[in-house]
């Protein structure tokens, strides 16, 4: 059997045994969906975003990328937040990057000129290793040099999610959705907190928007 073979036969298999255990889980996932989170991940295959927090079919609206970036000018990740915020109207959104990130190891070595999509993309994580340089280079190991730029770069994903106009928008009329910050652990499996930002939080007046007074009719 081949390797995509085995795919298409363990989908049967599911689909047969959701059946068996629910008989209304598919009609009923069919209508609609209402996802309380949306989850933005690294799209490393280590870190499979629901399986990792034992979440079911329905419950996360998922966008993923090479190191989980949420970069203000990208279209792909910008409509993913727009209908998970202004449609689902999610009520969480999660960046959750991991430690020993491939994405995060080459922004901080020095590319092939020839590598040019995959240089632009890792441009993004590049800037942040520039505002932390002195901290980063000052780390005696290179894993501990990646894995602090991988926290630095899921605190700075979170940070430009709430500088959205999009999140702005849903914290003035909504207040939400919170936003956090999380890194996995491919060594333990584990997820921990690093930042979390919640709609009445400050925001740099450098990204603010502003707001019309809402007047009383
Ligand atoms: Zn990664």
């Amino acid at each position: 059997m081949k390797s995509f073979e085995k795919l298409l036969l363990a989908n049967k298999a599911w689909s047969t045994e959701k059946k068996i255990i629910d008989p209304g889980f598919f009609e009923r996932l069919a209508e609609t969906q209402k996802p309380e989170f949306l989850w933005i991940g690294c799209s490393d295959s280590r870190v499979p975003a629901e399986i990792i927090v034992n979440a079911k079919p329905g419950e996360m609206f998922i966008h993923r990328n090479i190191a989980n970036q949420m970069i203000a000018t990208d279209f792909n990740c910008l409509s993913v937040l727009q209908y998970a915020v202004e449609v689902l109207q999610v009520k969480h959104i999660i960046v959750c990057g991991h430690y020993n990130c491939g994405g995060v190891k080459a922004a901080l070595a020095k590319q092939s000129p020839s590598l040019i999509i995959t240089n632009k993309w890792l441009m993004h994580i590049k800037q942040t290793y520039r505002l932390y340089k002195d901290e980063i280079d000052a780390l005696p190991s290179e894993t501990q040099r990646i894995n602090r730029l991988v926290e630095l770069n899921i605190i700075e994903q979170a940070q430009i999610l709430a500088h959205t106009s999009i999140v702005q928008n849903a914290w003035h009329q909504h207040q939400r959705p919170v936003i956090h910050g999380w890194v996995y652990g491919l060594s333990d499996g584990l997820i921990n907190p690093l930042i979390t930002l919640t709609p009445d939080t400050e925001i740099d007046p450098v990204f603010q928007y502003d707001f019309p007074l809402q007047t009383a009719s």
